[in-house]
Parts: structure tokens; sequence; C-alpha cells
């Protein structure tokens, strides 16, 4: 017979909050070992007594048959001096050495859960804060590591002898699971009217007090798991105008929630990739295409063909739509421009001039998160994330050269921030646009809680930041290195954009051209670049861009697409024509005199989005960023779904001296309008010229490798006729774990 020895197992990654332990325990009991499986900082750390073979095979079916959701990234095991135990067990965690942890995303309700929720029998029957150890929050919880209920919000709900028996059973499924509760021991909800009185707290009948509200056409502050969510129903047009009137939101489209994928089916289009986004743990907003018998009315997404949709992601919020049996907005619960609300108390004093009732409850969140965002092209289903938060995994591929101790501060619209620790590189969640104060604040609150939950404020080692002087990320870098006395790195932002995704896929610079187009980064020449192709040759960086054209009246030109057309028209002969009846005449006549005599120029691919989206007249004003590219993409949309992709024509331009010219572009986009030219036709024709352009620098060069990053990848339609066109001939390299706009910025930093 052969002899016991003492190992030692260790896994980092995503091992914790995802039912590893009681894992391990099983498997451990089932090979009848003895020894203790522990959490701490490095990971989950098994220390057991075994014959060598056994001791290996162990090793080996913990590997294979780990919990779905586990995702480990480093693994060993080792032979260490000898110990007795009598048998196996789970030890309190060990809290010394250096984390390695990846932060465990929040989990959307499971199956499991919702079948109990739904069981009269069940005694979690209609619990709205039902979990088990595969499903409910975890990262929106955590207030220090490792992940045990005494280093969460969970903190304070002592579980009741129910509860605490299926904890410490192994053969159940909430065996170990750190978010345990029910009716009797766990977390409560009050609402509250706008004058911040307690409406009820009574706990049988505040689901069907919401559920009366939405049924009265109330507007509801509903906390969730990264954040308040407004709700309402989507059904009722004059509901979802007033949400509208109050929230100073006149036409960005809300995201709606449905209680099941066949009441989404009712509503939008959806292919199997597309339903299992929406069934996914991240249970995010997925993009979609609206049926013409949908429920849902117009106010949702006015002008739009696409519909944001989602499942409930926690048991509140599926109690809610199971109950209401219609669809419900649901959009992040703030006031323009601020983060995502998710204290109680300020939800109950800001809510109270846009919602009708706030529903709060008693299990505090420590990080907040907006809903995050996804779509996949219509015709070859490539993903595109939108925003990427609550349920996303943190940490990201790395290129060998990032240093420990380094980080990045990103942009300032679509905020995050990079953190290279001993171990992962970590990047933010979305944090919003840096231009209000609060968000700055919030920014700063989790980039510190970053770096005291991973133990990391005295390593620092290097920052990165945009080049923009005038950034609020920028500054705090600068504050910061001076303060540490850390060196600091100025990475320009286009070239961010390129690191970022070559990083994304793990792919070299050599032999890759970088199409690189957004609306807004500071060049190093001075000027807004954002028409930007890049490739490295004999160990230089060079740079391809779009013609210059004048960038005036400062942020009203981002925000007013008759601006671009007019700038990017100036040389262009009978414009008045099309554009003069878009401006007053003393607009027209100030704005003449501006332009040539100003000195900053843009080659943003944005603006010419914009400009071409106002000469079609699809709009003139923004509302929101981005409104007017969507509406030329899903006009040129409409062209191929009749058309297919057989489409040659395009327009004229020049590649000249690392420079594209699209003035003879857009001279014919003014005569065909004026011909009264099909609009769809033209729009098509626009974003095909795109194709065409990239086709020939990329020949020109002769470079293989494609890699496309900035906020225009945004566009569906634009990647699908990439794919279309350019597959054959390259190999394409899009986003894979970030969104192609700017919060992909900081990863990219930290990346150069
Ligand atoms: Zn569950
Ligand atoms: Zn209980």
């Amino acid at each position: 017979m052969q002899e016991k020895n003492t190992y030692e197992i260790k896994f980092s990654g995503i091992v914790q909050g995802v039912g590893f332990r009681p894992f391990v325990y099983n498997l451990a009991r089932r090979l009848n070992l003895t020894g203790y499986v522990s959490n701490g900082l490095e990971g989950v750390r098994i220390v057991f007594a075994a014959q060598a073979d056994l001791a290996n095979r162990f090793f080996d079916e913990l590997v294979q048959e780990a919990p779905k959701k586990a995702q480990i990234s480093e693994k060993s095991i080792q032979q260490i001096d000898t110990q007795f135990f009598d048998k196996f067990e789970i030890r309190e965690s060990e809290t010394s050495g250096e984390s390695k942890l990846i932060l465990t995303p929040d989990y959307a309700i499971c199956q499991d859960c919702i079948a109990e929720l739904n069981d009269p029998a069940n005694r979690r029957f209609g619990y709205p804060f039902i979990t088990c150890t595969n499903c409910g929050p975890r990262y929106s919880i955590i207030q220090d590591l490792p992940y045990d209920r005494a280093n969460t919000t969970m903190a304070g709900f002592e579980m009741c002898e129910e509860c605490r028996k299926e904890y410490h059973n192994p053969t159940d499924r909430r065996f170990y699971s750190q978010t345990n509760s029910c009716q009797k021991c766990g977390i409560k909800i009050t609402i509250y009217d706008i004058r911040q009185k307690v409406i009820s707290n009574n706990q049988s009948e505040v689901i069907n007090l919401i559920i009366n509200a939405l049924n009265n056409g109330s507007i509801l502050a509903v906390k969730g798991i990264g954040g308040y969510l407004l709700i309402c129903d989507a059904t009722h047009q004059a509901t979802v105008e007033e949400l509208r009137t109050r929230k100073h939101r006149p036409n960005k489209p809300f995201a709606v929630m449905f209680s099941s994928i066949a009441e989404i089916a009712e509503n939008v289009e959806f292919s199997e990739i597309e339903k299992v986004a929406l069934e996914s743990d991240i249970a995010p907003i997925v993009l979609l295409q609206q049926k013409t018998d949908s429920v849902v009315c117009q106010a949702v997404n006015p002008k739009l063909d696409k519909l944001g949709v989602m499942l409930p992601s926690s048991p509140l919020l599926w109690l809610i739509c199971r109950g209401f049996g219609k669809p419900i907005v649901a959009t992040s619960g703030n006031i323009s421009g601020n983060p995502i609300i998710y204290e109680n108390q300020k939800a109950i004093q800001d809510f109270s001039l846009i919602a009708d009732l706030i529903v709060t409850n008693n299990r505090d969140i420590v990080i907040p998160q907006d809903d995050s965002v996804i779509q996949f092209t219509k015709k070859y289903k490539q993903k595109i994330i939108i925003r990427r938060s609550r349920g996303f995994a943190l940490a990201l591929p790395q290129s060998q050269k990032t240093e420990s101790g380094s980080l990045a501060l990103g942009a300032s619209l679509k905020s995050t921030f990079a953190l290279k620790t001993q171990n992962q590189l970590y990047v933010s969640q979305y944090l919003g646009d840096l231009e209000s104060y609060e968000t700055q604040q919030n920014f700063e609150k989790i980039l510190d809680y970053y770096l005291s939950i991973f133990r990391c404020s005295e390593s620092l080692k290097k920052i990165y930041v945009d080049a923009h002087q005038g950034y609020f990320s920028t500054e705090l870098g600068v504050q910061l290195a001076e303060k540490l006395k850390l060196p600091i790195y100025k990475i320009q932002h286009h070239q961010a954009h390129f690191a970022a995704v070559l990083a994304d896929n793990e792919v070299e610079i050599d032999g890759t051209l970088g199409i690189i187009w957004d609306g807004t980064g500071y060049g190093t020449d001075g000027n807004i670049w954002g028409g930007e192709f890049f490739y490295k040759q004999n160990q230089e960086t060079k740079r391809i861009h779009f013609q210059y054209f004048d960038a005036i009246l400062s942020d009203k030109m981002p925000k007013e697409p008759r601006i671009s057309a007019l700038s990017l028209a100036a040389n262009i002969d009978g414009k008045e024509e099309i554009l003069r009846e878009k401006f007053s005449d003393n607009e027209w006549t100030l704005f003449q005199k501006i332009l040539g005599k100003n000195s900053t120029q843009t080659s943003s691919m944005g603006r010419i989005f914009d400009a071409v989206a106002s000469m079609l007249r699809l709009i003139d004003k923004q509302t929101y960023e981005g409104e007017a590219a969507v509406y030329l993409e899903q006009l040129a949309q409409k062209y191929f779904d009749k058309n297919h992709y057989h489409l040659k024509a395009q327009y004229p331009f020049k590649f000249i001296d690392n420079q594209i010219i699209i003035k003879e572009t857009i001279q014919e986009i003014f005569r065909e309008i004026k011909a009264v030219g099909n609009p769809q036709l033209i729009a098509a024709k626009f974003h095909i010229t795109l194709i065409s352009i990239i086709d020939e620098v990329a020949q020109s060069l002769q470079l293989s490798k494609l890699a496309f990053s900035g906020g225009a990848f945004q566009n569906a339609l634009l990647v699908d006729l990439i794919i279309h066109f350019l597959q054959p001939k390259y190999e394409l390299y899009f986003h894979k774990n970030l969104s192609p706009n700017d919060e992909n910025i900081a990863y990219g930093q930290i990346n150069c």
C-alpha cells in the first residue's frame, strides 16, 4: 500500500462566490480524503492527505468538474510537510498574502431560484431576494476580500435556523452560500412616497402595491442589483412621455424589461445567439429589431427600429415583471448626467422630482453599476459591447509588458480606469461621462475602492492618462502622480484605442493596420483627431487620416450635426440650397465668418457621420451622443434589407499624401440629394465608400490584418459591411471583451 502524503492545491481566478468550496468539499468527501479547504486573498487553497495517485486524480477532477461559473486562471499542486487530519472540512478564510482574486461579477437569478420563487409550497415563495450559490449579487455587495459574508453587506443579516441548516448542509444548493437568506431573516423592502413618507413596509403587500402603481401609470424608482432603476408601463405612451419630461430626456431610447423569453419573442426578432445572451448570467440589455405589432409604445425608442430588451436580473424585478404581465421600461435611475443612484437616503431625496414612489430595501450596495448593453450585427452576428457593466468579468487579457502597479485613467466620455495588480489587469465598469461633479466623485470613489481592496495604494509605480490637458481624468492623474511622486505617461487618444484592440485580441502590431474612428480625441498636432489609420513601419508608428476640416464653435459642433455639415461642405459650390434652411440669418453670416479663420481642425469620423446625416435631413441638433450616426446607419440598413449586400456603387474619394480626401464624396452626396435621389441608397453608398477607403489604405500598405476601434464601430451595419467585403481578403479584429467606444481607452493606455 502506498504511503499517504500531504498536498497543497491552489486555484486563483474567479473561484469565490461561485460555489467552489462546497464543490471541493463534496468531491473530497466522495474520495474519502481528509484535510480542509479555505478561501484566501490568493483564491482557494486545499490542504489534504492522500496517496500520490489519488491526489493527482483529485486535482484533475477539481479542474475538470469545477463549477460552471468558475474561471481558473492559475492552478498548482505540491507536496508539503506532513499534517494529520481526521476529517475534511471548510475552514475559516485566510486574510494574509497578496490578492490574486478576480472579483466575481453579479449573477442574474438562476432557473432553480425562479422555480422556487414561483412555487407556493417552497419556503421562499415570493421572496424578492432569493439567491443560491449559482446566482445573486457579488461584486455590488463586496466591501473587502476574500468573498465571505462578513465582508459583504449581507453581514448584518443573521441567518435563521432553517437558512443556517442549508448553509451547513453539503448536499444543499445553498451550502456555503454567502448571500443566503429568507423572508424570516432576510432583506426587507420599504416603499416611500415623494414626501419621504413610508407608504408600506408590510412585506406581504409591497409587490402588489408596486404592480398597482404601474397599472395606474405611475413612475417608480426601484432598487436593483447595481443601483436604482426607473420603471413604468412600457405600453403606455403618456406614461413614458411623462418619464421623458421628468428626466429631461427627449429621444434617447429606454430599455425594456420582460418577464420571459416568450414575451420578448412577441415583441422583437432574435436569433439563437441573442437568446443565449439574454438568458446569460449577465442578463444584459440586448438591442434587437422591434416587431411592427410590438405592444411597446413609440415613446420608448422614438424614430428607432431597434429596442433594448432584457430579462429581470434580480428576483424582485422578476416578481414585478411577472405580476405586471406587460413589458416595463427599466432605465438607470439618475439625474441627467449624474451616475446611477444607489444609496437609499439619496434615492428618497433625489427621486422626488422624477418618481411617484421609491422602493428601497435594507441591503446596501457598495459598488454601483448600470445595466450592461450589447448587440449583435444583423447579418454576421458579430458581438458589439456598447456598455460593459453589471455582470461582466472585470479582469482582462494583458500583454507581458504591462508592469504591475500601473494605473490608467482613461478618457472623459464613457470613462473607465484600468489597474494592473500583482497578477491581474482589471478594467472598471463603465463610469459615465466625467463632465458632472457627481460622476467625477463617483469615479474617484470606485478608484479608491480598487486600490484598497487589491491592497495596492502603496505599490503604484506609474500612471497613464489621455494627452488631453482639459480632461478631469488627466488632471486627476497629474495630481496623483505629483502626490505619490510617480512618473506619468500621456498617451494619445487614438493610439490608446489601437493598443486596446490589439491587446483585446492578443495580436501584434506588426503587419496590422489600425482603423481608429471616433468623435473626438486630442491629437499630437493640437487638432482634434478621429478618422485615423495607424501602422508600424521601421519601429515607428505612422499615421494616415481623413483630411482636416474646421472644428468650430467648440462644444456646439458635436451637439449640432448641421454645423459639421456646414464645415465639411465649406469649399463646395451650391451647398446653400440644402444647408441654408438649417440656420437663421444671423447664424449663417456669423458661421461663414468663423469658417476658414479658425485655427483648430478636425479629422473626426463622428463629425463626418453627423454631417451626412444632417445633409440627408435626418437631424440638425442631437439630443444624445451618437443620435445622428444611429439614424444614418438605420437609413442605410433599410437599403441593404431590401437589396441584400450586392451594392457596388460608391462615391469617389482620393488617397494622397497620407490623407483621405472626401471632397468629391460630399459633392456627389449634395448632387444626389438635389436630384432627389433615394436617401436610403445615398446612406448605403456612403457606408460602402468607407469600406472602399479601408480597403484602399490596407492594399496600398500591403497590410493583411485590420484592427478596428473607436465609437464608430458601434455601428452594426458598418461592421457587417466590413466583414462582408473585407473578410475574404484580410484578418479582421474587433473588440472582444470591451466596447469599441472610449470605455477601452484606459485598457489601451495601460497596454501602451
Ligand atoms: Zn439561484
Ligand atoms: Zn432565513
